[in-house]
């Protein structure tokens, strides 16, 4: 049977490798929905091709002028708008399969649409989970929705563990996770040259092509706190039990260590089609459009420990996630707003670092009883972030 797909996000980097993917399987997948916040035209494109059943912008008006383009071109793809729009087509009756795509907290709510629904959830958004991981795991639970992790690195733990607990289980002989990450564009850049760093600089990864706010994340290594969080929601573990490891040529995308001394290892070429496909095609395994290593040619593979000196933003990942409550989701939308101020050259580079240590300094952190107290303690945190700006 053909599946469903919503796609959230649809314009972005996961979002176009995702419908890469899916046009390369006509014959086992169709588009639902797709939806876009901005960058209307390339999802006017995108309805061209794909036809799908509904399109979802960011307000009334974007929807009016998309509707009128799409009926133009006689296409009967319906047009919706808002909060309540993604959170509609993330959870309709018709649809099988949601990647959650958005980028940032404003992909909370979808995609705990999609879990509460009962959906199989493809995990892009891993804001989503830093946020709000005790309510976000309780709803998988209560749904029985299937959760799969597109973030690379928690992709390539996902195939590492054992089949029959796909989280970590000692009694399945899991003794610990090693994830992996590039380190970014700065691994190696003098300290003192990294007050001067532009947002195109900050921008240029070495290995992955990824929106800009992912891409700020990688080169302050805030993307591998962020992830470090994700991992422990994920797969039931202790930060203690998860080690960053820096490997430059991200062709490792992270392990899995057993206690009889094996090493598993997921690897692949940097590029997002693998996971995507992994997660679209589960369990079953579908080409990707990604070339095979070709081990004969490779570069040498690098590994080293991180310097939580050079990137402290992993050591504030750590200090959240021991803090536990809403500390998490603070640190997450301190990160969101100083990010955005950097990328429109209002802070500088070190500046990021500096708003999300203080703002997780000043707030007060408790267990949020539902998504409006995680929400509520995103907004508290963007106010202080904004005041100290
Ligand atoms: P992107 O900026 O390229 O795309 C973001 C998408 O979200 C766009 O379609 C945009 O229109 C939509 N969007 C933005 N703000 C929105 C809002 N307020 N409401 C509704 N929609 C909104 O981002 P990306 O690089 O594709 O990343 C998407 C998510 O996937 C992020 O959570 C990121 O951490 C995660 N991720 C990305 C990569 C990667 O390689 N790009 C890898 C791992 C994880
Ligand atoms: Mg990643």
């Amino acid at each position: 049977m053909i599946q469903q797909v919503t796609v959230l996000g649809a314009t972005g980097s996961i979002g176009k490798s995702t419908l890469d993917v899916i046009g390369r399987h006509p014959d086992r997948f169709a588009v639902f929905a797709l939806t876009a916040h901005s960058r209307l035209e390339s999802l006017y494109e995108q309805c061209c091709y794909f036809k799908p059943r509904f399109a979802v912008v960011a307000n009334e008006a974007d929807a009016d002028r998309l509707w009128q383009q799409l009926a133009a071109a006689r296409l009967p793809t319906e047009v919706l708008f808002g909060q309540q729009g993604l959170m509609d087509v993330a959870g309709h009756d018709d649809v099988d399969m949601v990647m959650a795509a958005i980028v940032g907290a404003a992909g909370l709510k979808p995609t705990m649409a999609a879990v509460t629904a009962g959906k199989k959830v493809l995990l892009a958004n891993k804001e989503s989970l830093v946020m709000a991981g005790n309510l976000f795991m309780q709803a998988v639970d209560e749904s029985q929705s299937i959760l799969l992790p597109i973030d690379s690195e928690h992709n390539a733990i996902y195939q590492c563990l054992p089949q029959q607990s796909r989280y970590f289980d000692r009694e399945s002989g899991v003794s610990r996770i090693l994830l992996t990450g590039s380190g970014g564009p700065f691994r190696t850049t003098a300290l003192e040259k990294l007050v001067d760093v532009t947002p195109d600089q900050a921008c240029n990864h070495p290995n992955w092509s990824m929106g800009r706010k992912i891409s700020v994340d990688s080169a302050t290594m805030m993307n591998k706190g962020l992830e470090l969080i994700e991992a422990c929601w994920l797969f039931d573990v202790d930060a203690d039990d998860v080690e960053i490891v820096i490997h430059p040529q991200s062709i490792v995308h992270s392990m899995v260590q057993f206690t009889d001394g094996t090493t598993l290892a997921q690897m692949g070429n940097p590029d997002m089609r693998t996971p995507i496909a992994y997660g679209l095609a589960w369990p079953d395994r579908v080409e990707a459009g990604v070339e095979a290593l070709d081990f004969a040619t490779m570069a040498d593979l690098v590994f080293s420990a991180p310097d939580e000196q050079r990137f402290p933003c992993l050591r504030l990942a750590r200090e959240a996630l021991a803090s536990g409550g809403t500390a998490a989701a603070i640190l997450n939308a301190a990160n969101e707003v100083a990010v955005d101020a950097f990328l429109g050259h209002r802070i500088g580079f070190t500046d990021i670092a500096r708003i999300n240590e203080t703002v997780l300094g000043k707030a007060s952190f408790s267990e949020p009883a539902d998504l409006e107290a995680v929400i509520e303690a995103d907004f508290y945190a963007r106010e202080l972030a904004r005041e100290l700006i």
